[in-house]
């Protein structure tokens, strides 16, 4: 089953960190039960819950699973989907608090999900069959400010997540910190500017911080700079859609491929991205789109330099790896490259920046918002007239000074103060670009640590197993 297989690729990625910090010598006071403890997930809950529906009773299965709370609140998003498992939510629980350590977001890891199709029911019927879960997860503080935080995952988006705030007020009336219950909300319900393009965002400033690192670009055997990269996007969802968009209009890339459910796209020219989405969104299908084939997964194996899986786990495996033509891999998706996989394309020499660190831009935005729900103001609210008064009083001081004019364009950017996009943007690219510092850096420290899934991995278990020494664990 694919869902122990993913959950099996995170032990060994666990495993084989803990047994190099051994090495390594790392004294961080791992004894073997603490190292247990880190791994397994606290508790899974399993609800079936039945909804009456079309006349009839329908019965769906949820799950949440909180797999550490070295923090609390604990926090990971809700997916809705056909295949949803246990396995399969715990291992994405566990992914969730490697994450949240590595990119320094104070939170333990959690994730949900709900067997369903959303395609098979209408928008009235989602919401009363989210609300009903939303119920069954309140009942035993699965969605609670101060301790268990769902958001949009695979099958899920600011729609759920503004029912499921919804009905979690309904239920808790005088509960102040009430909206915090859930993040990716929409803004006019809580939300935050830039969540949702947020995970897409933090793809591209990986990507972005992978190049400023000259090191590790030869390693890939890539020349310098993103600008003009051949790129495969699989999955044109929420998280492939935002990466591909800011990487071909901002960075100047190729996206030379994107693969869909039914079928797929090419142009060596560059895809127009946002003219392909607008399809998808009126049409339902790539098909019918300039550079259509057929063929979907298979192009994973197609001529490129960097390769972005954006959709669910485990499309590389041992039985495609070795065909895996771009030398360097960034997983969008969570999970995307099996254990074994992993161990090919490092023996090809294929750098892979991980799913732990490079989707952590969801998880990143979403700590901004909770904070936003919590201080209920909006971020700049306070300081931005300040600011721009004080910026314009020292151009006008230059001004004076010197005799010159100011540059106005240059003028009009210093004095503008950071609105709440400015700040999320600028708070997003700086936890980035510090998270690749440390694994970049942890990675060429010793030859004995042999990619950067690895690097990020042993950074993420030093922070968590000095959170619970700290809790006298
Ligand atoms: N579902 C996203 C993830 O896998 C976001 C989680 C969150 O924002 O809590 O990282």
């Amino acid at each position: 089953m694919a869902g122990e297989a993913f959950l099996k690729s995170i032990e060994i990625n666990f495993q084989q960190a803990i047994k190099l910090l051994d090495e390594l010598g790392y004294d961080i006071g791992l004894d073997q039960g603490l190292v247990n403890q880190i791994l397994a997930a606290n508790s899974t809950y399993l609800v079936r819950f039945g909804v009456r529906l079309r006349g009839e009773m329908h019965t769906f299965t949820g799950y949440r699973s909180v797999h550490s709370e070295h923090f609390e609140p604990v926090k990971g998003g809700i997916r809705y989907a056909s295949n949803v498992n246990q396995n399969e939510v715990e291992a994405l629980a566990a992914l969730m608090s490697f994450k949240c350590a590595l990119v320094e977001v104070p939170f333990g890891g959690s994730k949900g999900g709900l067997i369903i199709d959303p395609k098979d029911w209408t928008t009235d019927e989602m919401e009363r069959i989210t609300r009903r879960f939303t119920q069954e997860l309140a009942k035993r503080d699965l969605i609670h400010p101060s301790q268990n935080v769902p958001a949009p995952d695979v099958g899920t988006g600011e729609r759920e997540m503004a029912w499921m705030a919804d009905e979690y007020r309904r239920l808790h009336p005088a509960e102040l910190n009430a909206w915090a219950c859930v993040t990716g909300k929409p803004v006019s319900k809580g939300g935050i500017s830039g969540r949702t393009e947020a995970t897409g965002r933090g793809v591209q400033y990986a990507l972005q911080a992978f190049f400023d690192h000259p090191m590790d670009v030869k390693k890939a055997r890539l020349s310098p700079g993103l600008s003009g990269k051949r790129i495969i996007i699989q999955g044109l969802g929420n998280v492939g859609y935002y990466a591909a968009l800011f990487l071909s209009t901002e960075d100047k890339a190729l996206i030379t491929h994107v693969l869909e459910r039914d079928g797929s796209i090419i142009n060596k020219d560059g895809i127009n991205i946002l003219a392909l989405k607008e399809h998808l969104i009126k049409f339902g299908t790539v098909k019918g789109f300039d550079g259509f084939v057929s063929e979907g997964i298979d192009l994973l194996e197609a001529e490129a330099d960097i390769l972005i899986p954006a959709a669910m786990e485990l499309v590389i495996t041992a039985k495609n790896a070795r065909m895996i033509k771009a030398p360097l891999i960034i997983e969008a998706a969570n999970g995307p490259v099996s254990a074994e996989a992993d161990d090919i394309l490092n023996e090809m020499g294929t750098i892979i920046i991980p799913d732990l660190y490079a989707n952590a831009g969801g998880v990143t935005v979403s700590y901004f918002e909770w904070i936003k729900n919590l201080s209920r103001i909006r971020f700049g609210r306070m300081q931005r007239r300040a600011e721009e008064t004080r910026i314009s009083a020292l151009i006008e001081g230059i001004i004076a000074l010197t005799g010159s004019d100011f540059p106005e364009h240059l003028a009009k950017k210093a004095i503008q103060g950071g609105k709440e996009i400015d700040l999320v943007r600028s708070g997003l690219e700086d936890t980035m670009r510090n998270a690749y510092e440390v694994i970049s850096k942890t990675w060429n420290s010793d030859k004995r640590i042999k990619d950067l899934r690895t690097a990020a991995m042993m950074v993420a278990i030093k922070r968590i197993a000095q959170s619970y020494s700290s809790m006298g664990i």
